[in-house]
Parts: C-alpha cells; structure tokens; sequence
C-alpha cells in the first residue's frame, strides 16, 4: 500500500500515520523527522533547512524530493509505506509522481485530513505540552506565530494538491475532528474498500487451500473424477463462503481441511474403482480370447 496524508500542520497527520504502521507494517515517511533529524545531526541539508523550519517556511523542493526519492529506494518501503508531509508542493507531487512510474509503482490513495483550522492552534499547544511532559524537547515551529506562518503556507502552497489528486481521482476526505479512533477506522474503511489493504490470512488461505484440495482430488482421480471434482468444488464454495466471516475463519479452516479429506478419499476410491474396472475389463477380454481358442 502507498499512502499519502494530507492536511494542514496539527491534523493528526503523524499520528494516523504512527497507527497504520502498527496495523499494516508499512513505513512512515515523514519528511518533517527526516529533516529534524538531519538539523541534530548537523548534516549539510540539516544546516540548509534549520532556519527555514524554525521560521515556517518551506524547505526547497528540490531537497526533500531528494530525500524521499532516497528513502523508498531502501528494503523497509519495499512493501509499501505512507507519506506524512510530503508532497507539499504541486511540483513536489509532480516529482512524486515521476518517481513512482519510473519504478512502475502505483499510488493507492491520498487521504486529506479536512479540519477546522480554528482547532489547529489548540491542537498544537496540546502537543506541545505531551513533548514537555514526556521530557523531550518541544519543536521549535509548534508555536503560535510559527503555527500562523505554517499554515499560511499549507493553504498558499498545499491546498492547490486538493484539486490535483482529486483531478487524478486518488483524493479521499476524512473528517479530521472526530475522535483519533474514529479516524483511523474511517481511513482502515476507506483503504479496505479500494483493495488497497491486503486481505487478512485467515480470508485468504480457506478458499486458496479449498482450491487446492480440489486441484488435489481432480489430480488423483483424472477423468471419472467428475463427481469428486464437483464435490470438491462444492465444498470449496462453501469454504469460502464461511471464510468471508473473519469470526468464523477457524470453522472455515475445519470446512476446508475436511472437505480436502473427503475430497482426496472419494477421489482414491474412484480410482480405485477405475483400475478395479480397467482390471475386470482386462481379465474378460481374456477370457472371451481363451474361449474363442477353444
Ligand atoms: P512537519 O513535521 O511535517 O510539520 O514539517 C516540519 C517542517 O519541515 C515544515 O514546516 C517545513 O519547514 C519542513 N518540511 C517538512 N516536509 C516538507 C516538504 N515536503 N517540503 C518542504 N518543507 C518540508
């Protein structure tokens, strides 16, 4: 899955991002802790993006396009990942999606977070105070006049995505002031419904081993095997059928194991009974070429 979130600074971007890593084991890539971290590190990008991140401004594009086009080149973003804070820019998007076709992959969906700014500030002082009760150091734009710059550039600069992604039909809106859980089920929702999310094991192995159970039984029983293909098959509907109800995956696992069992037994009695037949057939013919002699 290759996810982008969108919305303004205080939207919960990163922690929506933080619980579909836990649940789907894809990587977050977020541009924003790519580049503090290169500010602590003191490394030459680090040095050129301090000053604009304290003040709010927008590092070049250029810079963090180079960042991500490095970052989903490393094993970890092989399986997929989310983009928090990156694209902010129409040319960044472009750039994005430049990359993406050259290394023939295709963007799942963009997820705009749509809040009411009026709440931003609030939500960012609360934010602000969790880093200083946890100990950490709070970041140097989570203030209100950093805050009032940031988000004068995410509507100057980022809104115009809005209307890209939604022209290339990849734009989904979430309502971004309900609760954090509420979110994350709406976005779990969304992603689910585009098959963007791989189905969980226990829907995806009955009807594969119910299938298999029925290659199984058509193999072993070849041609005579109509009624057990049948059977088979029969048994594999039902399997999956029963598989579709993630509570009942275990019964649906017994329904597959038993019906491959039923399967591969009927199929060996047929054919057992063909060679029986092949045999009888055999042993009259024989017997009518014996007596003839006589
Ligand atoms: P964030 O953690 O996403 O709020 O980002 C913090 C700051 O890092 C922003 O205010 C920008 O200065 C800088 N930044 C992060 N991502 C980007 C980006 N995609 N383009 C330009 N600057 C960025």
């Amino acid at each position: 899955m290759r996810l982008i979130l969108l919305g303004p600074p205080g939207s919960g971007k990163g922690t929506q991002a933080q619980r579909l890593v836990h649940k789907h084991g894809i990587v977050q890539l977020s541009t924003g802790e790519m580049l503090r971290s290169a500010v602590a590190a003191g490394t030459p990008i680090g040095l050129q993006a301090k000053e604009i991140m304290a003040n709010g401004g927008l590092v070049p594009d250029e810079v963090v396009v180079g960042i991500i086009a490095d970052r989903i080149e490393e094993p970890d973003a092989k399986k997929g990942f989310i983009l928090d804070g990156f694209p902010r820019t129409v040319p960044q998007a472009e750039a994005l999606d430049d990359l993406l076709r050259k290394k023939h992959l295709k963007l799942d969906a963009v997820v705009e977070l749509r809040v009411n700014e009026s709440a931003l500030l609030a939500r960012v002082e609360k934010r602000a105070e969790e880093t200083r009760a946890r100990g950490e150091e709070v970041r140097l734009d989570d203030t209100p006049e950093v805050l009032t710059k940031r988000l004068a550039q995410y509507r100057s600069l980022t809104e115009p995505l809005i209307h890209y992604y939604s022209e290339r039909r990849k734009l989904l809106t979430v309502d971004g002031m309900m609760t954090i859980e509420h979110v994350t089920r709406e976005i779990n929702r969304i992603l689910t419904a585009l098959g963007a999310l791989e189905p969980k094991e226990h829907e995806d192995h009955a009807p594969k081993s119910a299938k298999k159970a029925a290659k199984a039984a058509m193999k072993a029983s070849k041609k005579p095997a109509k009624k057990v293909a049948k059977s088979a098959k029969k048994a594999a509907k039902s399997a999956r059928k029963v598989a579709k109800a993630p509570s009942k995956a275990k019964a649906a696992k017994k329904t597959v194991k038993k019906a491959a069992k039923k399967a591969v037994k009927t199929a060996a009695r047929a054919a057992k009974a063909r060679n029986g037949a092949k045999t009888a057939k055999k042993a009259a013919k024989k017997l009518t070429k014996k007596r003839a002699k006589r």
